[in-house]
Protein backbone atom coordinates (compact mmCIF):
# COMPACT_ATOMS: atom_id res chain seq x y z
CA UNK A 1 0.00 0.00 0.00
CA UNK A 2 0.97 3.32 -0.78
CA UNK A 3 0.15 6.72 1.14
CA UNK A 4 0.81 10.45 0.90
CA UNK A 5 2.10 11.72 3.79
CA UNK A 6 0.51 16.01 3.63
CA UNK A 7 0.78 18.98 5.90
CA UNK A 8 0.16 22.53 6.51
CA UNK A 9 -1.43 23.12 3.04
CA UNK A 10 -2.56 26.70 4.33
CA UNK A 11 -5.20 27.19 1.60
CA UNK A 12 -2.76 27.53 -1.18
CA UNK A 13 -5.44 25.75 -3.90
CA UNK A 14 -2.81 26.12 -6.44
CA UNK A 15 -0.35 23.91 -4.52
CA UNK A 16 -2.38 21.34 -3.30
CA UNK A 17 -3.62 20.92 -7.15
CA UNK A 18 -0.23 20.29 -8.36
CA UNK A 19 0.57 18.14 -5.13
CA UNK A 20 -2.60 15.96 -6.30
CA UNK A 21 -1.55 15.72 -9.44
CA UNK A 22 1.66 14.47 -8.35
CA UNK A 23 0.38 11.41 -6.47
CA UNK A 24 -2.04 10.33 -9.20
CA UNK A 25 0.68 10.83 -11.80
CA UNK A 26 2.21 8.41 -9.55
CA UNK A 27 -0.43 6.12 -9.84
CA UNK A 28 -2.35 6.98 -6.63
CA UNK A 29 -2.06 6.11 -3.15
CA UNK A 30 -4.04 4.34 -1.37
CA UNK A 31 -5.07 7.44 1.32
CA UNK A 32 -3.91 11.19 2.26
CA UNK A 33 -2.51 11.49 5.45
CA UNK A 34 -2.97 14.97 6.24
CA UNK A 35 -0.93 16.64 9.31
CA UNK A 36 -2.91 19.73 9.83
CA UNK A 37 -3.37 23.40 9.17
CA UNK A 38 -5.09 22.90 5.80
CA UNK A 39 -6.33 26.47 6.18
CA UNK A 40 -4.75 29.98 7.33
CA UNK A 41 -2.39 32.36 5.51
CA UNK A 42 -3.41 31.49 1.89
CA UNK A 43 -6.54 32.56 -0.41
CA UNK A 44 -8.62 29.34 -0.68
CA UNK A 45 -9.34 27.95 3.14
CA UNK A 46 -12.84 27.26 1.64
CA UNK A 47 -11.62 25.05 -1.11
CA UNK A 48 -8.88 23.42 -0.08
CA UNK A 49 -11.20 21.81 2.79
CA UNK A 50 -13.96 20.79 0.21
CA UNK A 51 -10.65 19.32 -2.26
CA UNK A 52 -9.27 17.38 0.85
CA UNK A 53 -13.19 15.97 1.46
CA UNK A 54 -13.15 14.11 -1.83
CA UNK A 55 -10.53 12.32 -1.08
CA UNK A 56 -9.61 9.57 0.65
CA UNK A 57 -7.74 10.70 3.61
CA UNK A 58 -7.47 10.95 7.39
CA UNK A 59 -6.27 14.31 9.05
CA UNK A 60 -5.53 15.67 12.30
CA UNK A 61 -6.37 19.24 14.03
CA UNK A 62 -3.48 22.23 13.39
CA UNK A 63 -3.29 25.15 15.35
CA UNK A 64 -4.76 27.27 12.07
CA UNK A 65 -7.94 25.17 11.84
CA UNK A 66 -8.24 25.13 15.37
CA UNK A 67 -8.32 29.39 15.63
CA UNK A 68 -9.87 29.50 13.12
CA UNK A 69 -13.08 27.92 14.14
CA UNK A 70 -13.00 29.84 17.90
CA UNK A 71 -11.37 26.95 19.65
CA UNK A 72 -7.99 28.32 20.58
CA UNK A 73 -6.71 31.95 20.56
CA UNK A 74 -5.05 33.78 17.88
CA UNK A 75 -3.35 35.77 21.11
CA UNK A 76 -0.53 33.10 20.45
CA UNK A 77 -0.31 34.78 16.55
CA UNK A 78 1.53 37.06 15.25
CA UNK A 79 0.04 39.90 13.87
CA UNK A 80 0.29 38.63 9.99
CA UNK A 81 -0.94 35.43 11.40
CA UNK A 82 -3.87 36.83 13.53
CA UNK A 83 -5.34 38.99 10.55
CA UNK A 84 -5.28 35.80 7.99
CA UNK A 85 -7.17 33.64 10.37
CA UNK A 86 -9.85 36.63 10.80
CA UNK A 87 -10.09 36.61 7.56
CA UNK A 88 -10.09 32.78 6.90
CA UNK A 89 -12.79 32.36 9.93
CA UNK A 90 -15.30 34.42 7.35
CA UNK A 91 -14.64 31.98 4.83
CA UNK A 92 -15.46 29.00 6.12
CA UNK A 93 -19.09 26.97 5.68
CA UNK A 94 -20.94 25.57 8.24
CA UNK A 95 -19.71 22.77 7.06
CA UNK A 96 -16.12 23.48 6.79
CA UNK A 97 -16.33 24.55 10.54
CA UNK A 98 -17.99 21.66 11.55
CA UNK A 99 -15.24 19.41 9.63
CA UNK A 100 -12.28 21.02 11.31
CA UNK A 101 -14.63 20.55 15.12
CA UNK A 102 -14.26 17.04 14.30
CA UNK A 103 -10.56 16.81 13.57
CA UNK A 104 -8.79 14.81 16.27
CA UNK A 105 -5.15 16.05 17.99
CA UNK A 106 -3.49 12.39 17.58
CA UNK A 107 -3.82 10.07 15.12
CA UNK A 108 -2.81 5.88 15.57
CA UNK A 109 -2.33 4.34 11.91
CA UNK A 110 -0.33 1.06 11.78
CA UNK A 111 3.21 1.69 12.62
CA UNK A 112 2.34 5.71 12.59
CA UNK A 113 1.45 8.46 14.80
CA UNK A 114 0.26 11.41 13.30
CA UNK A 115 0.36 14.96 15.07
CA UNK A 116 0.45 18.32 14.06
CA UNK A 117 3.17 19.98 15.98
CA UNK A 118 4.60 17.20 18.15
CA UNK A 119 3.48 14.05 20.49
CA UNK A 120 4.07 15.79 23.58
CA UNK A 121 2.51 19.37 22.45
CA UNK A 122 0.38 18.46 19.44
CA UNK A 123 -0.71 22.16 18.68
CA UNK A 124 2.10 24.39 19.38
CA UNK A 125 5.37 22.68 19.99
CA UNK A 126 7.78 23.11 16.63
CA UNK A 127 10.61 20.28 16.37
CA UNK A 128 12.92 22.23 14.84
CA UNK A 129 15.76 20.71 17.09
CA UNK A 130 17.49 17.45 17.64
CA UNK A 131 17.49 17.98 21.07
CA UNK A 132 13.90 18.82 21.33
CA UNK A 133 12.81 15.97 18.75
CA UNK A 134 15.20 13.53 21.33
CA UNK A 135 12.68 14.47 24.12
CA UNK A 136 9.68 13.85 22.23
CA UNK A 137 10.49 9.90 21.07
CA UNK A 138 9.28 9.75 25.14
CA UNK A 139 5.72 10.78 24.19
CA UNK A 140 4.50 8.18 21.78
CA UNK A 141 4.26 4.44 21.91
CA UNK A 142 4.39 3.50 17.96
CA UNK A 143 7.87 3.18 16.18
CA UNK A 144 7.19 6.33 13.90
CA UNK A 145 5.68 9.38 14.04
CA UNK A 146 4.64 12.29 11.20
CA UNK A 147 4.46 16.24 12.11
CA UNK A 148 4.21 19.06 10.09
CA UNK A 149 3.91 22.65 12.16
CA UNK A 150 7.66 23.98 11.41
CA UNK A 151 6.95 23.86 7.15
CA UNK A 152 11.02 22.07 7.08
CA UNK A 153 11.09 18.72 6.12
CA UNK A 154 13.03 17.02 8.65
CA UNK A 155 13.91 13.15 9.69
CA UNK A 156 15.15 12.87 13.18
CA UNK A 157 16.21 8.71 14.17
CA UNK A 158 16.15 7.27 17.06
CA UNK A 159 18.59 4.38 17.96
CA UNK A 160 18.63 1.59 20.40
CA UNK A 161 21.66 3.19 22.18
CA UNK A 162 18.79 6.59 22.84
CA UNK A 163 21.59 8.58 20.16
CA UNK A 164 19.37 10.68 18.19
CA UNK A 165 20.34 11.86 14.94
CA UNK A 166 18.30 15.05 13.11
CA UNK A 167 18.98 15.45 9.01
CA UNK A 168 17.11 17.49 6.27
CA UNK A 169 14.77 15.26 4.46
CA UNK A 170 15.98 16.08 0.57
CA UNK A 171 14.52 14.37 -2.81
CA UNK A 172 17.23 12.37 -3.10
CA UNK A 173 16.92 10.29 0.32
CA UNK A 174 16.03 7.01 0.33
CA UNK A 175 14.40 6.56 3.61
CA UNK A 176 13.76 3.12 4.31
CA UNK A 177 12.07 2.60 7.45
CA UNK A 178 14.18 -0.03 9.78
CA UNK A 179 14.93 -0.50 13.46
CA UNK A 180 15.34 2.94 14.33
CA UNK A 181 12.23 5.06 15.90
CA UNK A 182 11.49 7.78 13.24
CA UNK A 183 10.19 11.59 13.14
CA UNK A 184 9.18 12.20 9.79
CA UNK A 185 8.11 16.35 8.74
CA UNK A 186 7.44 15.72 4.56
CA UNK A 187 7.31 19.79 4.41
CA UNK A 188 4.84 21.55 3.91
CA UNK A 189 2.60 21.35 1.01
CA UNK A 190 1.31 25.46 0.80
CA UNK A 191 3.96 27.37 2.04
CA UNK A 192 7.24 25.92 2.29
CA UNK A 193 10.00 27.74 5.00
CA UNK A 194 13.61 25.60 4.00
CA UNK A 195 14.43 28.21 1.02
CA UNK A 196 12.75 26.10 -1.42
CA UNK A 197 9.61 27.51 -2.51
CA UNK A 198 8.26 24.38 -4.24
CA UNK A 199 5.69 22.44 -2.64
CA UNK A 200 6.69 19.23 -0.39
CA UNK A 201 4.80 16.31 0.80
CA UNK A 202 6.33 12.52 0.96
CA UNK A 203 4.46 9.06 -0.02
CA UNK A 204 5.32 6.09 1.85
CA UNK A 205 5.20 2.63 0.25
CA UNK A 206 4.36 -0.30 2.97
CA UNK A 207 5.71 -2.94 0.22
CA UNK A 208 9.34 -1.34 -0.26
CA UNK A 209 9.12 0.31 3.46
CA UNK A 210 10.31 3.28 1.80
CA UNK A 211 9.87 7.14 2.02
CA UNK A 212 10.23 9.93 -0.21
CA UNK A 213 10.42 13.05 -0.35
CA UNK A 214 8.53 14.67 -3.59
CA UNK A 215 8.92 18.64 -4.33
CA UNK A 216 6.33 20.40 -7.06
CA UNK A 217 6.61 23.62 -8.37
CA UNK A 218 3.29 25.45 -8.66
CA UNK A 219 1.78 28.67 -10.18
CA UNK A 220 2.90 31.02 -7.33
CA UNK A 221 1.96 34.36 -8.98
CA UNK A 222 -1.84 33.12 -9.24
CA UNK A 223 -1.93 32.03 -5.16
CA UNK A 224 -0.42 35.70 -4.57
CA UNK A 225 -2.51 37.74 -6.73
CA UNK A 226 -4.99 36.25 -4.68
CA UNK A 227 -3.99 36.66 -1.43
CA UNK A 228 -3.18 40.48 -2.40
CA UNK A 229 -7.06 41.15 -4.12
CA UNK A 230 -8.02 39.57 -0.86
CA UNK A 231 -6.16 41.98 1.41
CA UNK A 232 -4.05 39.55 3.15
CA UNK A 233 -0.65 40.65 4.73
CA UNK A 234 1.89 41.50 2.56
CA UNK A 235 5.06 39.43 4.39
CA UNK A 236 2.73 36.51 3.56
CA UNK A 237 2.41 36.93 -0.14
CA UNK A 238 6.25 37.72 -0.43
CA UNK A 239 7.36 34.64 1.38
CA UNK A 240 6.18 32.28 -0.70
CA UNK A 241 8.22 33.37 -3.51
CA UNK A 242 11.63 32.33 -1.66
CA UNK A 243 10.17 29.39 0.35
CA UNK A 244 10.54 31.21 3.98
ZN1 LIG B 1 1.44 25.58 9.44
Amino acid sequence: MRYAIISDIHANLAAFSVVLDDIKRQGGTEQIWCLGDTIGYGPDPHACIELLRQTNHICVAGNHDLAAIGRIDTAAFNPDAAVSCHWTAQQLSPADVEYLGKLPLVIQKDDFTLVHGSPREPIWEYLTSTSLAKENFAYFKSQFCLVGHSHVPLVFSYDENSTCIGRRFLTDIQLTLGRDRLIINPGSVGQPRDGDPRASYAIYDSATRQVRLHRIPYDITSTQNKMIKHGLPMPLVTRLSYGT
